[in-house]
Order: structure tokens, then C-alpha cells, then sequence
């Protein structure tokens, strides 16, 4: 007896107890339907996408009254594996969200973009009765020799046809089929071309030379055999018919191939290289994770600064995994994905990789998950939704810079990567390896108590070859109070402004870091205390010079104003800007010192693809002194000739109002100070100014101690009962409407605070709300929130109503 029935994830956000709904199968789809098939179903009133969960033979639940049936099959091929259909559930209760949110999450965007439906007649026994409309659609679909896709009705149609189209799939006069169309995205074929030598005779070789063209492509392609067409008219700059006079005359031999587009370079992917032998500290590691690679007892936590010999260790994991006939996952920061660190990826194992990440079109995006799943990669490295790569047989999974924030997704389901990836690993019994110099507090934690097998490494690879070999650097703390009143308002103080004339009078170069964009990011009327904010989300607008027009620009949802010259309230022209961001210190670099090459690299400069690197291959390769960034300049570089680094206001990022901006600004800066003093050649310095030189972490930012810092960061989390001693979630309410805002949060947290009175003592211990966010409106919306703060809060997430937002373990509670 065939499966009659199947519970199907909907793609809704909809919930239902066990988190599927029951269907039944059609018989012509007895064959087709198998776990983790992509269907449509009937959903309410819509046809909705749904994956089948679970085949039974028997109604689950005879009392479910009317079962409607399974629409159609997409394609039989599974979109998603019985392991990854399992991590769902763990997602949907974890996260609080419905299971067909958790599912979907883990099927690419692309697939359901790049479904096409195709239209075909049924035959009909006897003619029906039509509408003249409905006639002429169904003898149009009923006519064609091509298939009969949206596209094509379209074309021919000029009415509306859409719900007649409707009427006759339903009367079941027409049926729609489903497939996994790439036309957005053709798999591209490229012409490998050789010499068909047999073909080659001396007669037309006296001919050749008199074409020079074909002469031309012809010595090429006796020296580089097997070269594509689009390689042969790059380098000869010679015409298609010059090639088809070769072909014709069959000295050419042409062979289509599918040409899988990547987001590197083929320069970049050099020959594969052998690995260089490990140091003891890397060894011991190694060895440990392979000691109990099919059977992890928990996941591995790699604490390690930069340039400590982490990828190195991954590197070597990857390499063993393989070796077993297992397929790898890597995760690292979107903006490491630059060719520079990818490189060493592919030296080492070629095309067994792919990479996978949001900047990709979504024809790299097809081209790279097909080869996954044809298993024709082995390797998938890439940003958060890598983590649901369709790799066969996934043995190992690597998170590198545990900390970063882009590891938490923003939209629901709200998950982070490596809570994710811990139960992932768990279900496929493959170890889990993380890496970071600056851990979040939440994994330094649970390395300290055991929740993860913990290893340190405490020095750096040239530390490790030189035993001489000592880093230095000298740090300085500069109170801009003291600027101030020795009247210097510019950016620099006097002291950085004597350190990057010296670094410049030696050839080296300088490091500039501001967090912030743009020219002033606060315009205010000095007469009455106007702010000029955005009208949708009240942030301050940042004013910004483009093309020597000033402009104000809202950097959260980039409405952008004229430049203000009078208040608006009160008509005064006593227009203050306030709040330098990057590009008032170029302007005052270039202004101080006027020959240096200057360079920046913040969110404005690095829209375009590839920008990103050029400007990092600009300042490695020397083609610029002075880069001045953002945190954009923080990461993983290293450029050796940097001699300073000048952190223009480091108070700024500490007094936002979150548990985790300390965090994450001291890692921030950690990060930067160590691109510093890492050559032998010279001291590094750091420039530091600050409002506030009591402030007791520029001492431990001096000592270079991220376990000092943690430590002492803890206490202060455990003071005001923050993660990870107790577990937070957030409830967020967004609307148009300030008081059905403030009237909503109230209605909610009485209820909320109603259940905290009678429960026991550690499952919900605060309740901080109701009160509007920091961001107080975004894209026009309001936003209050109550954070929840226990240890099983859970279980009062039921009283949420729908159209709450629902952040368990928010990375920001801003
Ligand atoms: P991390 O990932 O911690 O920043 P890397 O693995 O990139 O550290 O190592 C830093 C540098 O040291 C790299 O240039 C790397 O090629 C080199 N390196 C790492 N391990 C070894 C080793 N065992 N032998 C020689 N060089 C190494
Ligand atoms: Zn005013
Ligand atoms: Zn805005």
C-alpha cells in the first residue's frame, strides 16, 4: 500500500499544534511524493508552497474532518534533507516561531523566485461551456507547441486573465505544472576550444598564415590547449568569424561546458599547494578533534588572537574531514569573503569549494547550490545561511569570529548561527569548531564552564618561529578635554597630528578610525535646540557632502533632505553641525596634511562590488599613506608597513544603551590596535583620544587582555542580571501609531506581569518595560519593547499576541 497521506510544512506564518498540516496524496502523486519534497498545497484561500515532513498510510487523526489533497509536486528531488527538516523543529521551538518560518528559512530565496508554472489542457470529453474569454485561453493553451508558461500568456493576452486562468484550473479544465526554473539565472556554458590535429593537414596549414586571425588563434591554441572562447578573444582581441572559418574547416574542435560562475577571480584560484607542518599548540588541537570526529562530545571553542594559526587549524580539519568522504561546512564574516582570504582556501583544495553569500546574484547563487547538490563541491564557505548548504554528507562545521553580529539574522526566525549550528552538529553527530580572539561573553562563558571543550592559544605564528621575537607598541591616551581648551577643535590633537607627520616622514602608514559616516551627524539651531531628524525614523540626520553639495541623510533609511541653512522653527540661521563622521576627518587630513595619499573606506565608498578589496589592495600594495575607516577597517588585515593607528573618539560607540555595545566596541578596538607593531621593524603606535581617560578599559585595551575584559564585563552582567546568567528575550511592537504603541505594550505587560507574580524563582525574574526602543520610530513606525529576563521564559511567550515581534537572545536591544 502505497503513502496516502502526508503532513506538510505550509509556508506560513501560521501555527498549528504539531507544527504541520495533514494532506492527502493524489494518486498520480503516490510516486513523486517522498521527505523533503517541495509541493504546493491548498492553504485558506491561496495555493501555498509546503515541504513533506512525514508520509503515512493511515489518516494521523481521523477526526480531522475534510482533508483537502496535495496540489501539486514542484519537483521530486528533496529541497531540504530528513537531518535539516529535524534542525526546523528545533528552530521553530527554540526561536518561537511557526515551523513553516524555520523550514523556509533554510531554503534559499532563490528556489521558490525561480519557479515556473506551465499551463496544460486536460482533454475534455465534450466541449463546455465557455465564456468567450475563457475559450480563448483555453484554445490558446490547447494550440501551442511551446509550453505555455506566465510569461507567454503575458505576451498575448491584453486583458486581465489572471483570475480566468484561476477559474479554469479549478473547473479543471487546465492544470498547472511546476518547475524549478533557472532562466534568471541560465546555467552558462562556455566553448572550450582545441586543435582537432587530425584534421590538420599541410595544405590548409600553407593557407593559415595568410589569414593572420586565424594564424593568430591557432598558435594559441597550440600553446594553451583547451581554452575557452571568451580567453581566446580577450587575449587576440579577434573576431567570432574568424572562429567559425577554423571550425568550419574543422581544424577547431568546439566543446560546450557548463561554466559555474564564482565570485573570484580565475587568477585567484591558483594551483593547489601542500600545507605547511603545524606547530605543537596547532597539532594538539588537531589531534584532539580528530581523536572524536564521528563522535564529538561537544563543540570546540578555539580562542586565539589573529594570526595565531586558526585557519591553519581549519585548514587541516577540512583536509581530514575529506579524507573520510565528508563534506565541509565553513562560516565566516560576510566581509572576510574577500577573494585576499579565500585564496588560501583554494590553494588548498581548488574546485572542491564553493562559496555562498548574500552578495552573490542569484545566478552565482544557482550555479554554486546545484554543484552542492550534484556533489560535485565538497566545500561550502560563506555567510549565515551557508549553515543550510545542501552537501550531502556533512561531517565538520566551522564558525570563524564567533562574535560577529552578522551571525544573527534580523527577520524572523530571529536565530543565531552558532546556537543553530551547536544543535546541527549534535543531529549529525559532526564536530562544531568556533573561533575568535573576542569571543561574545555568552561563549567565553560557556568555554569556562565546560559547555564547550575549550583550547587557547596564547601566542602568534611569528611569536611561535622567533622566540626573540617581541611585539611592541606604545600607547597613548590623549584627553580631548585638554584640546579643547588649548582651542584646537579640530578632529586631531596636537599629538596625532606630530605622530602622522612623523609616520608619513618614514614612509609608513597610518590608520585613522572614526565609527561614524558622514560629515556631522547631529544639525542643530543653537537659538531654540531644533534637531533636524528624519521624518520616518526621528534619527538625527548626518549631513553628507556629495559632489561639494552638502545634504542631510538618514542613515537608517536613507531619506536624505537639502542642506539646512535656517531653523525651521524658529527661522534662526544659527545652524550648528555637530558630531564628526569620516568624511569631515578626511577633509581635515587633507587639510593638515595635503600631500599624503589619502584613502576611505566606510559604507559610502564601498557600495559597488569589489570595492571593499580595492581599497584594501590600494593601501597593502602602499598606493595610499592614511586609510580612515569605519569598523570596516577593524577586520582580520594585515598590512605590515602600518606603523599607527589613531582611534579619533573612542567614547563614542561605549554609552549606547545595550548590554552588549561594551562588548563589542572593546573587541572593536581590540581588533584594531592589533594591526599594529606585528614586524619586527619598528615600534606601533596607537593614539587614542578620549573625553574620558579615567575610564578604567583603556588600561586593559593596553594590556591586550580580552580575558581581563571578560572578566571583568562579566561582573557587570551578572550585576544587572544580563546574558549569560540569565537568558533575555525581547517582545517588540511596531506601529504607525503612538498610542496604540504605548496602549498595546501596557495590555501586554500586565498580563505578562500578572503570570511573573505566581511562578517560581528563577524561570522569569525581571520584566524591563514597557518603554519605546532607543530607535525610537523606524520607517515610520513606533516601537516600544519589554525585555523579559529568567531562565525558562518560554513558557510566558503564549501570552504574546500576534504582531509582536518575538527576539529570543537578541544580539542588540536597541
Ligand atoms: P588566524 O586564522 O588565527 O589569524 P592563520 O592561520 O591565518 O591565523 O595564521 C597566521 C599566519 O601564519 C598565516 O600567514 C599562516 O599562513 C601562517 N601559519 C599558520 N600556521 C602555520 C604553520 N604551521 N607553519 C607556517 N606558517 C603558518
Ligand atoms: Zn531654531
Ligand atoms: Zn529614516
Amino acid at each position: 500500500m502505497s503513502y496516502q497521506y502526508a503532513q506538510v510544512i505550509v509556508n506560513t506564518k501560521a501555527r498549528s499544534d504539531s507544527g504541520s498540516f495533514t494532506y492527502q496524496i493524489p494518486v498520480d502523486l503516490y510516486s513523486k511524493v517522498g521527505i523533503g519534497v517541495l509541493v504546493t498545497v491548498p492553504f485558506g484561500r491561496r495555493i501555498e508552497y509546503g515541504i513533506i515532513y512525514q508520509l503515512s498510510k493511515k489518516l494521523p487523526n481521523p477526526s480531522l474532518g475534510i482533508i483537502k489533497s496535495i496540489d501539486s509536486v514542484v519537483f521530486q528531488s528533496p529541497v531540504l534533507s530528513a537531518t535539516q527538516l529535524k534542525l526546523s523543529d528545533y528552530i521553530a521551538d527554540y526561536y518561537f516561531c511557526s515551523l513553516g518560518q524555520a523550514t523556509f528559512a533554510m531554503v534559499p530565496g532563490f528556489i521558490l523566485s525561480s519557479i515556473e508554472k506551465i499551463y496544460l489542457p486536460y482533454n475534455l470529453p465534450s466541449p463546455l461551456r465557455f465564456t468567450a474569454k475563457q475559450k480563448q485561453i483555453y484554445q490558446f493553451v490547447k494550440n501551442q507547441q511551446q509550453e505555455v508558461t506566465d510569461d507567454l500568456l503575458a505576451k498575448h493576452f491584453d486583458f486581465r486573465y489572471a483570475s480566468i486562468l484561476n477559474n479554469l484550473i479549478k473547473k479543471k479544465v487546465l492544470s498547472v505544472h511546476y518547475r524549478l526554473s533557472a532562466p534568471k539565472s541560465k546555467p552558462k556554458y562556455q566553448e572550450i576550444l582545441s586543435i582537432n590535429y587530425s584534421a590538420v593537414t599541410d595544405e590548409t596549414l600553407q593557407k593559415l598564415p595568410s589569414k593572420p586571425r586565424q594564424w593568430d588563434i591557432f598558435l594559441f591554441l597550440e600553446e594553451n590547449p583547451n581554452s575557452s572562447w571568451s580567453d581566446v578573444r580577450k587575449s587576440l582581441k579577434v573576431s567570432r568569424a574568424s572562429l567559425n572559418t577554423l571550425i568550419k574547416q574543422n581544424i577547431v574542435a568546439v566543446i560546450k561546458q557548463r561554466y559555474f560562475r564564482t565570485p573570484t577571480e580565475e587568477s585567484d584560484r591558483l594551483s593547489i599547494s601542500g600545507s605547511p607542518s603545524l606547530f605543537p599548540t596547532q597539532q594538539e588541537i588537531v589531534d584532539n578533534i580528530i581523536a572524536n570526529f564521528d563522535h564529538p562530545p561537544k563543540p570546540y571553542f578555539i580562542f586565539g588572537r589573529t594570526g595565531s594559526g586558526k585557519t591553519e587549524i581549519y585548514l587541516r580539519l577540512v583536509e581530514y574531514a575529506l579524507s573520510k568522504g565528508k563534506d565541509v561546512i565553513i562560516l565566516v564574516p560576510e566581509i572576510a569573503l574577500v577573494p585576499q582570504t579565500m585564496q588560501r582556501f583554494y590553494e588548498r583544495f581548488g574546485d572542491l569549494i564553493s562559496i555562498y553569500h548574500s552578495q552573490m546574484s542569484v545566478g552565482e547563487k544557482y550555479d554554486q547550490w546545484s554543484r552542492m547538490r550534484d556533489g560535485s563541491v565538497k566545500v561550502v564557505i560563506g555567510s549565515r545561511s551557508a549553515l543550510f548548504a545542501p552537501l550531502k554528507n556533512i561531517g565538520l562545521i566551522i564558525i570563524d569570529e564567533e562574535h560577529e553580529s552578522s551571525y544573527k539574522q534580523d527577520s524572523t526566525p530571529r536565530y543565531h548561527t552558532v546556537t543553530v549550528a551547536e544543535e546541527y552538529a549534535r543531529l549529525l553527530s559532526a564536530p562544531l569548531v568556533i573561533g575568535s580572539a573576542t569571543p561574545r561573553l555568552e561563549t567565553f562563558w560557556r568555554a569556562k564552564k565546560n559547555i564547550y571543550q575549550s583550547f587557547t592559544i596564547k601566542q602568534t605564528i611569528p611569536e611561535m618561529i622567533c622566540p626573540y621575537y617581541v611585539r611592541q607598541t606604545e600607547f597613548h591616551v590623549v584627553d580631548l578635554r585638554d584640546e579643547y581648551i588649548a582651542k584646537n577643535y579640530s578632529l586631531l590633537s596636537y599629538r596625532l597630528q606630530v605622530e602622522i607627520a612623523a609616520a608619513l616622514q618614514a614612509r609608513r602608514q597610518i590608520i585613522l578610525f572614526l565609527n561614524r559616516r558622514g560629515h556631522a551627524s547631529y544639525v542643530f539651531c543653537r537659538e531654540c535646540g531644533y534637531v533636524a531628524r528624519c521624518p520616518n525614523c526621528q534619527i538625527s540626520l548626518t549631513q553628507h557632502i556629495y559632489a561639494h553639495s552638502p545634504r542631510l541623510i538618514c542613515h537608517h533609511c536613507g531619506f536624505f533632505s537639502g542642506n539646512l541653512t535656517q531653523c525651521p522653527d524658529c527661522l534662526s540661521r544659527a545652524i550648528k553641525y555637530y558630531g564628526a563622521g569620516t568624511e569631515k576627518l578626511e577633509e581635515d587630513i587633507r587639510q593638515f596634511f595635503p600631500t599624503a595619499r589619502v584613502l576611505r573606506m566606510d559604507r559610502d565608498t564601498t557600495r559597488q562590488k569589489n570595492a571593499h578589496s580595492q581599497i584594501f589592495n590600494q593601501f597593502k600594495n602602499h598606493a595610499a599613506d592614511i586609510l580612515i575607516g569605519t569598523q570596516m577597517i577593524a577586520k582580520g588585515w594585515d598590512i605590515p608597513n602600518v606603523d599607527l593607528v589613531g582611534i579619533i573618539n573612542a567614547d563614542a560607540a561605549f554609552h549606547l544603551p545595550d548590554f552588549r555595545s561594551t562588548e563589542r566596541n572593546f573587541a572593536l578596538l581590540l581588533q584594531l590596535i592589533g594591526r599594529v607593531g606585528r614586524r619586527s621593524q619598528g615600534t606601533g603606535k596607537i593614539i587614542l583620544q578620549t573625553f574620558e581617560t579615567e575610564n578604567p578599559l583603556w588600561n586593559i585595551l593596553r594590556q591586550e587582555d580580552y580575558q581581563l575584559f571578560a572578566f571583568s564585563e562579566l561582573l557587570e552582567r551578572q550585576k544587572n542580571n544580563f546574558p549569560p546568567f540569565f537568558q533575555i528575550v525581547r517582545l517588540v511592537f511596531e506601529h504607525p501609531d503612538y498610542t496604540t504603541c504605548q496602549k498595546e505594550s501596557l495590555s501586554l505587560f500586565r498580563q505578562l506581569n500578572e503570570q511573573f507574580s505566581n511562578q517560581s524563582a528563577d524561570d522569569l525574574i525581571e520584566i524591563m518595560g514597557p518603554s519605546p526602543c532607543f530607535l525610537e520610530k523606524l520607517h515610520n513606525k513606533f516601537r516600544w519593547h519589554i525585555i523579559l529576563k529568567g531562565k525558562k521564559i518560554h513558557q510566558y511567550l503564549k501570552l504574546v499576541p500576534a504582531g509582536w515581534i518575538v527576539d529570543i537572545d537578541p544580539y542588540s536591544i536597541l
